[in-house]
C-alpha cells in the first residue's frame, strides 16, 4: 500500500501515520522527522536544512527529493508518507519516480483541521527529546509533567512550534501544499477526513475510509 498523508502542520498526520504504520506493518516516511534527526546529528543534510526548518520555510526540492527517494527504496516501495509532497513540483516528481518503478499511489488521506485549532494545537505540542513521542498539553498530556510516558525522557517544544514560525508554516501550507488536494482529487485519490476530536476517533475515521 502507498498512502500520502496531507493536511496542515499539526493536523495529526504524524500521529495517525504512526498508528497506521504499526497496524499495517508499513514504513512511515516522515521528511520532517528525517530532517530533525539530521539536524540533531549535524550531518551534511542537517547543515543544509537547518535554516529552512527553523524559519518554517520549505527545504529546497532537490534536497528533499534525494532524501525521499532513498527512504522509499529502503522501505521496499510500500510506505505511508507524512509531510511529503509539500508542493506541486514534489508531487509531480513523486509520480514520475513511482511510475518509473511501475508503482502508483493508492490513497491520499487529507486531514482537515481549521486554522484556529492548528495554532492552539501546535503551541501546546511537546515532543520527547529521547524517543520523539508526541504529546499535547491540552489534549494528550503526559502522566508526569515534562516527562515522556514511554521512556521518561524530557519533553521539549519544537523550535518551529513558536507562534511566529507556526503562522509562517501555515502560510506556506496554504500557498504551496493545499493545492495538492485538488491535484490528487482529480485522480479520485483523496479521502477527506475530519481531523478534529480524539486521536482514536480520527484514527477510526481513517480506518473506515481505507476499508
Ligand atoms: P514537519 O515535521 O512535517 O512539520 O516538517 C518540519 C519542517 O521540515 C518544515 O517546516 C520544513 O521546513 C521541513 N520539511 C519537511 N518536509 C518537507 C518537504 N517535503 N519539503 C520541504 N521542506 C520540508
Amino acid at each position: 500500500m502507498r498512502v500520502v498523508f496531507l493536511g496542515p502542520p499539526g493536523s495529526g498526520k504524524g500521529t495517525q501515520a504512526e498508528r497506521l504504520s504499526a497496524i499495517l506493518r508499513i514504513s512511515k516516511i516522515s521528511t520532517g522527522d528525517a530532517l530533525r534527526e539530521s539536524i540533531k546529528r549535524g550531518d551534511e543534510l542537517g547543515r543544509k536544512a537547518k535554516v529552512y526548518v527553523e524559519k518554517g520555510e520549505l527545504v529546497p526540492d532537490d534536497i528533499i527529493l534525494a532524501l525521499v527517494e532513498q527512504l522509499i527504496d529502503e522501505a521496499g516501495g510500500r510506505f505511508l508518507l507524512d509531510g511529503f509532497p509539500r508542493n506541486l513540483n514534489q508531487a509531480k516528481s513523486l509520480d514520475e519516480y513511482l511510475s518509473g518503478r511501475d508503482w502508483s499511489l493508492d490513497r491520499v488521506i487529507y486531514l482537515r483541521v481549521d486554522r484556529g485549532e492548528i495554532v492552539n494545537r501546535l503551541s501546546s505540542r511537546r515532543v520527547c527529546s529521547q524517543c520523539g513521542a508526541v504529546y499535547n498539553l491540552i489534549y494528550n498530556p503526559p502522566t508526569v509533567e515534562g516527562r515522556c510516558d514511554k521512556c521518561g525522557g524530557a519533553l521539549e517544544q519544537r523550535r518551529d512550534d513558536t507562534e511566529d514560525v507556526i503562522l509562517r508554516r501555515l502560510d506556506v501550507y496554504e500557498r504551496e501544499t493545499a493545492p495538492l488536494i485538488a491535484y490528487y482529487a482529480e485522480r479520485g485519490l483523496v479521502e477527506e477526513i475530519d481531523g478534529t476530536g480524539a486521536v482514536e476517533e480520527v484514527f477510526e475515521r481513517i480506518r473506515r475510509a481505507l476499508e
